[in-house]
């Protein structure tokens, strides 16, 4: 299962009560942050989560609104008397601007890996698949797949067919190796895992559909509200919360969350009968909640 907790729902800048983007997700223990907007570590300790099990931080862009909080959270995990090392990822530009925020943070105990990747990069962190996909920001800018595996269900017929010592069972049916034996050995079909989709900033992506496809939950922006807002929205690259709506319905997700509200749009639930005419499924997402996606023959988590 992955927990998943907004920290932050605003877009450009923030207001009293919402912090700018950022989402927590952990799983197993080790967790992910999506974007660091400014007031992401205060927002971190109001939501009574935890700074230490921060493994990596996905950046989708580098406007201010969505880095502005690093060098906070750089301090605090410092102050935490982190020894591990924090890896940041990011669109090509990264090193640039994390070297430029460290000016000011010089004295870290922990070593901060950075990776550059391009749209299509796909790899593993926190023990999720992640995959880059390319946004249309008019700079560079990623959203973000995430998929946690599902293995195939314990088979122990395929277990006697391979020749599975049987002491070794258990251990392969844990996803260890053993004794020239692999897990898929004792094992079946893979099982569909949780898939969850993280895109803002960006005109709509058809990719979010396709690639989110069944996904288990959206997070796409709702920038602006109402259809007389489309043409701000392609202007500044961004996407309304109808549109948004459009690419939930189109992608069959289970869930939609909006996020990234601008400034300008202080009460988007005003417009959730609007979106949910187009995607039913819509959570007009404010700071703090929180929400656990488990495997589909799992009791589904309830949202806060
Ligand atoms: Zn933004
Ligand atoms: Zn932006």
């Amino acid at each position: 299962m992955i927990d998943v907790c907004w920290l932050g729902t605003g877009g450009m800048m923030p207001l009293p009560d919402r912090f700018l983007t950022s989402l927590y997700l952990r799983h197993e223990g080790k967790v992910i942050l999506i974007d660091c907007g400014e007031g992401t570590q205060t927002a971190i300790r109001s939501a009574s989560l935890r700074f230490k099990p921060i493994d990596s931080i996905l950046l989708t862009h580098y406007h201010a609104d969505h880095v502005s909080g690093l060098v906070g959270l750089l301090l605090t995990l410092g102050n935490e008397d982190r020894t591990e090392p924090l890896h940041i990822f990011g669109p090509v530009g990264l090193k640039k601007v994390v070297g430029a925020l460290k000016v000011i943070v010089p004295e870290l105990a922990y070593e901060i890996i950075l990776n550059e990747i391009e749209p299509g990069c796909v790899f593993e962190r926190a023990g999720l698949t992640i995959t880059a996909i390319a946004a249309n920001h008019g700079m560079p800018c990623l959203s973000y797949g995430v998929y946690l595996r599902r293995a195939g269900k314990f088979d122990p017929q395929k277990a006697v067919r391979n020749g599975v010592p049987l002491p070794l069972w258990g251990k392969l049916q844990n996803g260890e190796y053993a004794e020239g034996f692999k897990p898929e050995d004792v094992l079946g079909e893979e099982r569909k895992g949780i898939r969850l989709v993280y895109s803002t900033d960006t005109l709509p992506l058809r990719e979010v559909a396709s690639y989110g496809k069944n996904a288990d939950l959206l997070v796409l922006e709702g920038m602006f509200g109402g259809n007389e807002k489309d043409e701000r929205a392609l202007i500044t690259h961004h996407s309304t919360m109808n549109q948004s709506a459009c690419l939930a319905r189109d992608a069959g997700a289970g869930q939609l969350w909006l996020t990234h509200y601008s400034p300008a749009n202080p009460h988007p639930e005003e417009y959730a009968e609007e979106v949910r005419a187009i995607f039913p499924n819509t959570v007009i997402s404010v700071d703090g909640q929180k929400t656990t996606l488990r495997f589909e023959d799992q009791t589904r988590g309830d949202q806060k």
